[in-house]
């Protein structure tokens, strides 16, 4: 017996994908997969984006490219930062588009592309206000012709970053677009065609039409996960019809009853205060759970209803307090995120508890978790 798995709902994905770009205006998606798709399976997640109409695939890492192609995806993959020096041959090797912002990388990427006899597609960042990767708006035109000159190299795209989006309130998304306008325009004016356009995350797809240009990246949303409390669904209603693509579950692997005063898990930080049915769950922080989760108010499902994780979640189990009357045995199913009977548990309960962010919470389900696919 596994003792957990995350199962993708490959459908969600689609239907996600859909209602986005919808609501986007129609505008073509890059599917981000980084982190292993969001801890959903990249792979899993890239064939149903690509199968709901993804024009691009979009990865942080270069292994995480090798192992798109490794998978047999064909489609276009974009490497959102550039690679270290070290994998620039890998990367050229590889053929993908890759995100460039310096001069240095760009001469090398042209000089191993132009080795290979290939030309390599760029996508040139421009850091309007992230203040992470990205050059300079006033370097962006010589940057821009760089690439274009260069035998190895082709200006594919030229992008930026927003820093704020999921504030619909705050003008910085304002701020960002008008440097990036200028940038394009310093960019006409030199008479070089900046490739795609993109400058949009889920936020800024779902709350900005003025970021949506010729592509918007899609992470966070894709997966039906809000990407901040904040947003309102009523003002954006995407976001009612987002569908949650994971379930994380395992099964009871221990039922004890509990007398009041029983102290519950290392450091007995949790006391039972009444006669209850305590369920122990065979995943732990090594598998993704956050250790202090029960101690903030953190639930799972246990036979159709939330129960309350009790005492600190340690490395390989932790402990539910079922509740005085309950049916609970060894083999009965608890969904950690997900839905069971009526109730559901979602990345954004458990961030809430845990100060955080959904996105957090999923790239931190862990490789011993198992991945299929339903
Ligand atoms: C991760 C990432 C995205 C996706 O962001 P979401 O908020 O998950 O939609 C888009 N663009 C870049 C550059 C990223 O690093």
């Amino acid at each position: 017996m596994t003792s957990s798995v995350a199962t993708l709902d490959a459908s969600a994905i689609g239907t996600n994908l859909r209602a986005l770009q919808a609501a986007a205006g129609g505008v073509p998606v890059c599917a981000v997969v980084k982190a292993d798709g969001y801890g959903h399976g990249a792979l899993g997640v890239a064939r149903a984006a690509l199968d709901a109409g993804a024009a691009m695939l979009a990865v942080a890492r270069v292994h995480e490219a090798e192992s798109l192609r490794a998978g047999g995806v064909d489609a276009p993959i974009l490497l959102l930062s550039e690679p270290a020096p070290d994998e620039l041959a890998a990367v050229a090797d590889l053929g993908t588009a890759v995100v460039a912002y310096r001069g240095e990388t760009i001469d090398a990427l042209a000089d191993l592309a132009a080795r290979r006899g290939t030309t390599l597609p760029i996508h040139l960042k421009v850091d309007t206000g992230m203040r992470r990767v990205g050059c300079d708006p006033s370097d962006a035109v010589a940057l821009a012709e760089r690439i274009v000159t260069a035998p190895g190299t082709a200006l594919a795209g030229t992008m930026t970053h927003l820093a704020v989006a999921d504030d619909p309130a705050s003008a910085t998304t304002a701020r960002q677009l008008d440097r990036f306008d200028e940038v394009l325009a310093a960019m006409a004016a030199a008479g070089v065609a900046p490739g795609l356009v993109h400058a949009a995350n889920s936020a800024g797809a779902i709350a900005h039409p003025r970021a949506r240009r010729d592509m918007v990246r899609l992470g966070i949303a894709l997966y039906g996960i809000a990407p901040d409390p904040g947003l309102d669904p009523v003002r954006y209603p995407v976001l009612s019809s987002l569908v949650p693509a994971l379930t994380w579950s395992s099964r009871v692997s221990f039922v004890k009853s509990a007398t009041a005063g029983d102290a519950v898990s290392y450091g007995h930080r949790h006391v039972v205060t009444a006669d209850t049915v305590l369920a122990t769950v065979p995943v732990g922080y090594a598998d993704g759970v956050r250790r202090d989760l029960g101690l903030r108010g953190g639930t799972v499902l246990v036979g159709g209803v939330a129960r309350p994780i009790v005492g600190v979640v340690t490395m390989d189990q932790f402990v539910v307090d079922c509740g005085p009357d309950a049916d609970v045995a060894i083999g009965d199913e608890v969904v950690l995120l997900g839905a069971q009977g009526g109730a559901r548990c979602t990345p954004e309960d458990w961030a809430a508890h845990l100060d955080t962010i959904g996105y957090e919470v999923v790239c931190a389900i862990g490789a011993r978790v198992e991945r299929r696919i339903r």
